[in-house]
């Protein structure tokens, strides 16, 4: 029998057999399964299953073993088979003790194995096959076989179809690429019955594209791509985890809600791989997944998508505002949520990028902090944010280096900062110094730093780059009415200064900005705190505040109507979710 391999390992027989009877009563018709009594014994199995090229889809391990730890073996395991599931088997009796919570913690931190999985009780435990059934659509994901699939067939990996994988990567859309001349692509293309313009997509439906432009993959997507001249209750722009946040809110409370994206779904939080720290996913959740299910939860609820699509331009006419945007389309709205985010300046050295989430981290160090128990850590930075993450990592990790190209602490932080800096016993500070390089067998091991005053480069040993080199507020396009700091992000509510927040006729509210009827939410705006729980809590907050600013017009008509738009004069309607209505603009 032939298919993917579900691997079972652990010392005591009795256990191991429920296991095993529990995969095979389920999954034999499309996996084998494979059980182990011993560390060695399953290493030396997985060691063979790997060099004959058989695909192993779960290894499911105790942590007790013969010749070693559970935590050890999936370790391993991780690099015989990448895209294996791994998970750790705990009984009742370790559900919520200290020590099996510690080691899960280390272990799924460093990537070791994906999540643990109580040992199944007496069949049907459903619990059991629910974790088991999550396991493997996830391999079915990394492995690309998953259903609703999207296959790019290209005659070359590169050009366009290259970039064609990149948008359905940026609409969330899973999708695998086909050479031409492989058996898989001439068996899905038998049908098509159409002379074939590479390089072309075939829909999960059997649709073929014949070489798409970006809009047609963005419409292929479920996203209505061009929305010019249409009015909405609530336009929010940007679609990353606040902004859909926004839109679930703003739909589900009967706004008729658009939301419009540069680019597609997700926002930043589509570059994390595994996001650990967000509610409700004990094992994490990749950005993607998150950014694809929060997407379906606004659209069932009645919200708009148009990806691909860059706000260009705003301002109030009357008591709405217009956003054109660059394909030279226009949207006018009673409230928009401005949810565009930031990006992190990235350090651009690819062999430190390769390990991102791997030891290297952008930005996160109060939440990773915890996990540098025992390890040699370095932040990149000279700001206050620098100063802060260091001092914060230095209570947990074994030593932390605090890298600044500057050549005093001082020019960067603030006074009370450098001074805790200095004082601090596990930290050290490395003025007019750069990271240049570094690299690790599948998590950070070694930096390559250089004195900038001699050139010299020094090869030091490390298990974490928390990098805080600044973010850049996407902002640049917006009207100077709306009030920034000086970094460019968006100052909101209470913060807005008293002659700013006169304009608005009332005491702000929540992320309301200093143009009536446009909030801010998410990592654009002054003061967030840059996690994805709190840009989506800000996006939610934010429809409180429309709801205040559109109750008995609150929003005042401080631009008079004039230029050609004035003649786009319409009513909105007020009525809810998709039945909505909604005039046109000329
Ligand atoms: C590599 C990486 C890993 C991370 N890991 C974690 C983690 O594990 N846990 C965690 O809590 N946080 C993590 N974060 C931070 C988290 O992703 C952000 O805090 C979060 O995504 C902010 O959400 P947002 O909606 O405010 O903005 P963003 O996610 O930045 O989304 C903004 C969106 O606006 C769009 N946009 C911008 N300008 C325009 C315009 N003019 N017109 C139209 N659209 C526009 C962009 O295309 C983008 O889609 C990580 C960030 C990065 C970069």
């Amino acid at each position: 029998m032939s298919g993917p391999l579900l691997v079972a390992v652990d010392e005591d027989p009795a256990l191991l057999r429920d296991v095993e009877q529990e995969l095979r009563d389920r999954y034999a018709r499309t996996y084998r399964v494979m059980c182990f009594t011993s560390a060695e014994e399953a290493l030396a199995g997985l060691e063979s299953l790997a060099a004959a090229d058989e695909e192993v889809a779960l290894v499911l391990a105790a942590q007790r073993l013969a010749g070693g730890t559970g935590t050890e073996l999936l370790g391993k395991v991780r690099r015989l088979h990448p895209h294996a599931r791994l998970g750790l088997l705990i009984g009742w009796e370790n559900w919520g003790d200290q020590s099996t919570g510690t080691a899960l913690f280390e272990s799924m931190t460093h990537g070791r194995l994906d999540q643990y999985v109580m040992r199944p009780s007496s069949p049907p435990d459903e619990r059991f096959h629910s974790t088991i059934s999550t396991f493997l659509l996830e391999w079915a994901e990394a492995r690309r076989v998953a259903p609703n699939t999207v296959h790019v067939i290209g005659e070359t990996w590169s050009g366009r179809a290259y970039e064609l994988r990149q948008v359905l990567g940026r609409c969330a859309f899973p999708h695998t690429f086909l050479l031409a001349d492989s058996d898989e692509a001439r068996a899905l293309l038998q049908n098509a019955g159409t002379e074939n313009r590479f390089p072309l997509l075939v829909m999960p439906d059997g649709t073929i594209l014949p070489d798409p432009t970006d809009a047609d993959v963005a419409r292929a997507a479920g996203a209505t791509v061009d929305p010019q001249g249409s009015e909405f209750d609530l336009v929010i722009i940007g679609s990353g985890p606040a902004g859909l946040s926004a839109a679930v809110y703003g739909a589900s409370e009967g706004l008729r809600t658009l939301v419009i994206d540069k680019g597609g779904l997700g926002g930043q939080a589509t570059s994390s791989s595994l996001i650990r720290n967000y509610l409700g996913f004990p094992p994490g959740i990749g950005g993607g997944a998150l950014a694809r299910r929060a997407y379906e939860q606004a659209w069932v609820f009645g919200a708009s998508f148009a990806f691909m699509q860059e706000a260009i331009h705003l301002r109030r006419e009357g008591d709405r505002t217009v956003i054109r945007l660059a394909h030279g389309g226009k949207v006018a709205a009673r409230a928009v949520v401005l949810a565009t985010g930031a990006s992190y300046r990235r350090l651009g050295i690819p062999e430190l990028e390769a390990l991102n989430g791997a030891g290297v981290v952008y930005g996160a160090a109060a939440s990773e902090a915890p996990a540098t128990v025992g390890q040699d850590v370095y932040v990149l930075g000279g700001a206050n944010s620098a100063g802060q993450a260091a001092l914060h990592l230095a209570r947990y990790a074994r030593h932390v280096t605090l890298v600044v190209r500057g050549s005093s602490l001082g020019a960067g932080m603030s006074h009370y900062l450098t001074r805790q800096v200095e004082a601090t016993p596990a930290l050290d500070v490395r003025l007019d110094t750069e990271v240049v390089g570094g690299g690790g067998d599948g998590w950070l091991e070694h930096l390559t730093l250089r004195a900038r005053a001699t050139g010299k480069t020094e090869r030091v040993a490390a298990d974490g780059l928390f990098l805080m080199i600044g973010a850049r507020p996407h902002t640049e396009w917006l009207p100077a009415d709306i009030d920034r700091d000086n970094e460019g992000f968006i100052v909101t509510g209470p913060d807005l200064s008293e002659r700013r927040a006169k304009v608005l006729g009332h005491r702000p509210f929540p992320l309301e900005t200093s143009l009536p009827g446009v909030l801010a939410a998410g990592d654009v705006r002054h003061g967030s705190v840059r996690r994805v729980a709190s840009a989506v809590g800000e996006g939610s907050a934010a429809i409180q505040s429309v709801h205040r600013i559109l109750a008995a017009g609150s929003v005042p008509a401080t631009i008079p109507m004039t230029g050609p738009s004035s003649a786009a004069a319409v009513t909105v309607g007020s009525g809810s979710g998709h039945g909505s209505a909604t005039s046109t603009l000329s």
